[in-house]
């Protein structure tokens, strides 16, 4: 356990002495939330580990509900303690089964989650940010801007209020993405809280085979979450140039291509899948066939697989999708080459609930987004 988790337990604890400041439980792994309430109220490990299964395995709305702890102890919680950061608002469903989650958090901001149906295999689509700082080019929620980081609580709710929202009209949830709103490491304290809570066997109990953190390539905080996890790793490379990588992705500006491919061949990988490679196909911008050339020279000794994503178009954007044969052409060179690449369906367009769709952006983006894509713009009229 790091100091800073153990400051973080102690704070928690004073707090729910004096009732200072609202202690969200969802913060705390399950070995915190049992030191918590010692440090707290003196009340023996188990307790800890009472209100953990109270809280993920039969996701209590209330602490009334939570029958096997003293009512004086329920008591002082429900004064001081919250069991649900997030506010549920609304759904809104696809066609094809896809479903917005949308929450209320504090500070006004509207978190956004997404499941995704798939034959024995449901996925939640989940937010780590509201906004995002990095600015990518052909994404919706770059034009936010970043308003905030989530708390680990409010990563874990997302989950718990979903599974308990459509679990039982639509099967269970067995996997995770952070792929939603916000770039996961760039919270990644928090991110690799959430993850441990998620992991725990007497709680919610996912797989590590079943949690992906998708990453637009921050190499640091890569590093970290190869040490303390052992969840899959989606890198979305996007492009396989620096020049037209960093002209969609500023990020790239920072942590250029070699050195992101460094990192991940270093990623330790003994205990885990392939790396997943995304890659959001955009015409005329990177989907030649040179590119497909250049992706397996990039990712040649990773072992890896490759992702295409179809832009999904929104208001506003200079990006188109390319032709449905410029992508098959694009599919079929690479699986020629014994390359395991994928297709992603494009899912919940209609809602804006796809890939790179979700938030709600204000009228202008923000300046570092505009800069960029007033220069794609400007490069576009050049070429035409
Ligand atoms: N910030 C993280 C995770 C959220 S974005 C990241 O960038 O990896 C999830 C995925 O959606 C990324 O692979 C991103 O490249 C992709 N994406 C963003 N905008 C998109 C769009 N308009 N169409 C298709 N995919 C998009
Ligand atoms: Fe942020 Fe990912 Fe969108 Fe880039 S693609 S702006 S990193 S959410």
């Amino acid at each position: 356990m790091t100091s800073q988790a153990t400051d973080r337990v102690t704070d928690a604890a004073e707090r729910l002495r004096e009732g200072s400041q609202i202690v969200d439980l969802k913060d705390f792994s399950r070995a915190d939330l049992r030191r918590l309430l010692k440090e707290a109220f003196n009340e023996p490990g188990f307790r800890g580990d009472q209100l953990f299964q109270w809280l993920y395995v039969h996701r209590a709305e209330a602490f009334d509900d939570m029958t096997n702890l003293s009512k004086s102890l329920r008591a002082k919680l429900q004064d001081k303690a919250r069991i649900s950061p997030l506010e549920f608002k609304d759904t809104h469903e696809s066609p094809d089964g896809t479903t917005k989650l949308t929450f209320g958090c504090d500070g006004g901001g509207v978190v956004e989650t997404v499941y995704i149906p798939a034959e024995g295999r449901n996925t939640l689509c989940i937010s780590s940010q509201v906004g995002c700082a990095l600015g990518c080019t052909f994404c919706y929620t770059a034009k936010m801007g970043l308003t905030r980081h989530l708390k680990t609580a409010e990563i874990v709710d997302q989950v718990v209020q979903a599974r308990r929202l459509m679990t039982e009209r639509n099967g269970h949830i067995g996997n995770i993405v952070f792929m939603g709103m916000g770039e996961p490491l760039h919270n990644v304290d928090n991110v690799i809280n959430a993850i441990h809570v998620l992991l725990d066997e007497d709680g919610l109990n996912f797989s590590r085979r079943k949690i992906t953190v998708s990453t637009s390539g921050m190499v640091p905080a890569i590093r970290r979450l190869g040490e303390e996890t052992d969840v899959q790793l989606a890198i979305s490379l996007n492009a396989t140039t620096d020049k037209t990588r960093s002209e969609i992705m500023p990020i790239n500006d920072r942590w250029g291509l070699d050195e992101l491919m460094e990192a991940l061949r270093e990623f330790p990988l003994d205990n885990r899948e392939r790396i997943t490679f995304e890659y959001v196909l955009l015409k005329d911008v990177n989907d030649t066939l040179d590119d497909a050339q250049r992706i397996i020279d990039l990712t040649r000794d990773i072992p890896s697989k490759i992702n295409l994503i179809p832009f999904n178009p929104h208001p506003r954007t200079p990006f188109k999708t390319p032709s449905e044969e410029r992508m098959a052409a694009f599919t079929k060179y690479l699986s020629d080459r014994n390359v395991s690449v994928y297709r992603r369906r494009t899912r919940g367009q209609e809602e804006m609930a796809a890939c790179g769709q979700l938030g709600k952006p204000g009228e202008k983006e923000p300046p570092h987004v505009r800069r960029k894509l007033a220069k794609f713009r400007d490069d576009q009229a050049a070429n035409a």
